[in-house]
């Protein structure tokens, strides 16, 4: 520990996310557990929160737009009317592009 201050390293008011033992955060700007060993990421809570929140919803969403391609899918197979057929596919060019653009979002 006294060789972490020696080398310009601070003592942080952050714990260790697995041992709870004060942080120090090195010249680099990382933070390391010196009872760990390690480098630790601390994310603010109400950013990972949010940011998981989000996602989920996302995820939610995807998979409600994946059940109706998979009903629209049965629906084209067996339906042979031609009318019918250019307003299913109309609507399934729809959902896949909404898809596409959620599966953008998620990467981001
Ligand atoms: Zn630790």
């Amino acid at each position: 520990m006294a060789d972490l201050l020696r080398q310009g390293s601070t003592l942080t008011d952050l714990a260790c996310p697995a041992c709870s033992s004060p942080l120090f955060k090195l010249k680099s700007g990382d933070l390391w557990c010196a009872k760990c060993e390690k480098k630790v990421l601390v994310v603010k809570e109400g950013e990972e929160a949010a940011r998981l929140t989000s996602t989920m919803a996302l995820e939610s969403i995807e998979t409600t737009l994946l059940t109706k391609v998979q009903e629209l899918q049965e629906k084209i197979k067996n339906t042979s009317n031609a009318e019918e057929l250019q307003k299913l596919g109309a609507t399934l060019s729809g959902l896949l592009e909404n898809i596409e653009k959620i599966r953008k979002v998620k990467q981001a």
